[in-house]
């Protein structure tokens, strides 16, 4: 394959991660690659939570946590906590973890509680109790294991998106990525439309052979320039807007998010080494923007201070094609489902890693692109699904938002089909593997989410059930998963360890 020119407008997470993995999967090919940025156009500043695969690019692109943690403030996360999704009472709020090896011991008792217990016996069904990183969030622990711990911990990150922008600049510029700061102007169009140039207000005119859109929600390359349609899905998931503060970081720091259902959305709770990042997520049908201000500053303790808020619009759905004839989008210009699961890093690496696969199989050829463009559209109505089921599934009627949101019909048929397998008590993973979706949100996920929030019979319903259905004794499952926590360091003092060999390095 010869070498080609790629040039990436846009220099948010998005354009740094793409330039990052480009750079390091086609070091040896003769790639020339380029990252053009705006200088007035600034990027969105919000994204500060990951989900595992973070950590994976970072082994690819080959940069290790004592080299970026510190510097862009990150802290470890083990999953997430949903609270008041759910007012069912015992199921006010669950843990989602990131599953690790020795959850492999104690997730089927789980799996059997939670199937036994849809089908009417009365036993523990709560995700809470079964995994390791639900116990390391509750003391606080670094999911870091010692060598003499022979079990692989899986693990999320937070951090400060603008200093993981500028970190990872210059990790790219290491790999010999060109930077120019320059503001689009006008896209110019050869005959087959597709793109021939781009001219920049200071007069420079770039031209490339991959042209990859990280103008965020501009998305000034796929959808504006070349007309690509937006497949909005806003009928199924309401949230619009959001307003965000930073507040400061306490003494013990946090190992998860915290996603608190408010009246008219969620809040994020995000914590930093040196602030939490918060933002109330919310449908701007239902509520305007100062009601939705003075809702999270009560939430936030914050209704006498006078930090600033800001605030933000969205609009979440995908394009019909992220790689349309010379052009891929990637990050928000491809779309946004919400923020709920952090979900959206983890599709710009999945979207740049699968198109470098297909480039190097088929170079343009129609049918990689086509087969790229389904596997990427499968994973955002996948991930889309998951989330709209977060509120499909909520037992919230304090607000118009949450009756309209626990009625929506216009769900998929792939969700309706996967709830519907729940309620009847059947083991959802048949209903996963057929619809090809296990390799998005595995069982576990599924699991987690709708025992988290109890949809369950009612405990009128349930019965005490035989021998064989109390097979599992929950303590030993306690002993168990507390006897492995006891190998992880509280989270401050791996943060301070990090901490330490920067300055070091500096
Ligand atoms: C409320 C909210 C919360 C979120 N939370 C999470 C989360 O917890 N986890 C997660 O993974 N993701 C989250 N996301 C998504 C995340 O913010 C983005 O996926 C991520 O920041 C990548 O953004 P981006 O690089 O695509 O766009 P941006 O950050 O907007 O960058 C756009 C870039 O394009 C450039 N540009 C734009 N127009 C032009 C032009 N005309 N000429 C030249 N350059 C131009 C700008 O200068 C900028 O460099 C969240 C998003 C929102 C809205």
């Amino acid at each position: 394959m010869n070498g080609k020119r790629v040039l990436i407008l846009g220099g948010g997470t998005a354009g740094w991660i793409t330039a990052n993995l480009m750079a390091t999967h086609w070091q040896d090919k003769g790639f020339d690659i380029t990252l053009v940025e705006s200088p007035d156009i600034g990027i969105i500043g919000v994204g500060e939570g990951s989900t595992p695969p973070l950590k994976h690019f970072m082994d690819v692109i080959g940069v290790d946590e004592r080299e970026w943690m510190a510097e862009c403030k990150a802290t470890y996360k083990t999953g997430i906590t949903f609270k008041d999704w759910s007012i069912k009472p015992g199921f006010t709020d669950y843990f989602h973890p990131f599953l690790s090896q020795p959850d492999q011991f104690s997730a089927p008792a789980f799996f059997h509680n939670s199937h036994l217990r849809r089908n009417g016996v009365d036993l523990e069904g709560h995700p809470n109790h079964f995994f390791l990183a639900t116990e390391l969030a509750r003391q606080k622990l670094a999911p870091i294991a010692p060598p003499n711990f022979p079990f692989e911990i899986n693990y999320g990150y937070h951090f400060d998106s603008s200093l993981l922008g500028k970190f990872l600049a210059r990790v790219a510029a290491r790999k010999g990525v060109k930077y120019i700061q320059a503001t689009l102007q006008e896209v110019v169009l050869g005959d087959d439309g597709s793109i021939n140039s781009l001219k920049m207000r200071d007069g420079q005119q770039l031209s490339a052979d991959i042209y990859v859109d990280c103008t965020g929600f501009n998305s000034e390359l796929l959808q504006k320039a070349l007309k690509v349609p937006f497949i909005s899905c806003a009928d199924i998931l309401f949230n619009d807007s959001a307003v965000v503060f930073p507040t400061p970081q306490q003494e013990q720091i946090e190992v998860q998010t915290m996603a608190t259902a408010l009246k008219y959305g969620w809040a994020w709770k995000i914590p930093l080494t040196h602030r939490n990042g918060n933002g109330y997520v919310y449908s701007s049908r239902f509520c305007d923007k100062d009601k939705a201000e003075t809702e999270f500053r009560t939430h936030l303790n914050l209704l006498d201070s006078d930090i600033e808020a800001r605030h933000l619009k969205f609009k979440v759905g995908r394009v019909a094609e992220q790689w349309h004839k010379n052009c891929l989008a990637v990050g928000l210009a491809q779309g946004f489902i919400e923020p709920l699961e952090a979900t959206a890093l983890d599709m710009v690496q999945e979207t740049v890693a699968r198109f470098i696969e297909a480039y190097n199989n088929g170079n343009y050829s129609d049918q990689y692109r086509q087969e790229f463009n389904n596997r990427i559209n499968l994973r955002f109505d996948a991930v889309r699904d998951y989330i709209v089921c977060h509120y499909r599934i909520s037992s919230r009627t304090d607000t118009d938002y949450w009756i309209e949101n626990g009625r929506n019909e216009k769900i998929s048929n792939s969700l309706r089909s996967i709830l519907t397998s729940w309620m009847q008590g059947k083991n959802i993973t048949d209903e996963l593997e057929r619809q090809k979706l296990d390799a998005y949100f595995p069982n576990v996920s599924w699991s987690c989410l709708l025992a988290g929030k109890g949809i369950y019979p009612t405990q009128a319903q349930l019965k005490p059930g035989n021998e064989l259905a109390h097979q599992y004794d929950l303590n030993n499952i306690h002993r168990y998963i507390q006897g492995c926590a006891l190998n992880f360091k509280p989270h401050m003092e791996q943060l301070a360890m990090l901490e330490k060999a920067a300055i070091k390095a500096a």
